[in-house]
């Protein structure tokens, strides 16, 4: 099982690192009636983020799981959360026939995207428990004090979350920041449409938020547009 750590973000949102092979967060983001969790790390990983869901100050019930993309790092604990706590899961209307167990793999785009999706399908996806979204968001809801944007491209429906109030961007998988240097998906074929997952970058890096978080790697606290500018840039 691994060991949460949270590492504060801003004054709302705490980001619950999940360590295991790969660097993978959730975030719990504080609101008037509790915490709403975004996105729940793989399978088995909702005893990691109750535990530290209950180390914060009350309220700290989670009452909302908000789901930013079907990858089985960020939907596996979801239902197993929801079970626990009563919590409303929430994705967008694209994404959620893929968080509920469709496959990716027959829409993806390239020959590459397509066999990496059916292998993750294969051997990570079936793992995730069954997951029911109770009701979706569209670009510009607000729930839970995060405005809703669609950031397609690593996925069809994939959503970043905006914290107005404390000047976040949650970004989702809209890019990676394991390396050392702010980009796509490093794991080859793991992008749906990489033309999508371009346009997704350019709006996020002119949005004005200086603080851009993604659920892979540290934060880009403050050159974010910047470090996301450079990128775009290098990938041409
Ligand atoms: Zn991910």
């Amino acid at each position: 099982m691994p060991v949460a750590r949270l590492r504060p973000i801003s004054r709302h949102i705490a980001a619950v690192d999940l360590h295991d092979r790969f660097q993978v967060a959730a975030f719990l983001v504080r609101h008037e009636g509790g915490l709403a969790l975004v996105d729940a790390g793989f399978p088995g990983w909702q005893y990691a983020i109750l535990t530290a869901a209950e180390s914060l100050p009350q309220p700290n019930r989670i009452t909302h799981i908000i789901l930013t993309n079907a990858d089985a790092d960020h939907i596996g604990g979801a239902s197993g959360v929801a079970a626990h706590t009563g919590a409303t899961i929430l994705s967008s209307s694209a994404e959620r026939p893929f968080i509920e167990g469709q496959s990716l793999a027959s829409s993806a785009r390239g020959i590459l995207s397509r066999i990496a999706r059916q292998l993750n399908q294969w051997f990570v996806r079936r793992r995730v428990p069954p997951t029911h979204v109770s009701a979706t968001l569209e670009e510009g809801d607000q729930v839970c004090g995060l405005r809703v944007l669609a950031v397609p491209g690593h996925s069809p429906g994939q959503i970043a979350l905006a914290h107005d109030e404390d000047g976040v961007l949650l970004c989702a998988d809209a890019f990676f920041n394991v390396d050392g240097r702010a980009g796509h998906d490093p794991v080859p074929g793991m992008t749906w449409d990489r033309a999508a997952a371009r346009r997704s970058l350019e709006r996020i890096a002119s949005l004005g938020f200086r603080d851009l978080v993604p659920s892979h790697g540290p934060a880009l606290l403050g050159d974010g547009p910047d470090r996301i500018r450079r990128f775009l840039d290098s990938a041409g």
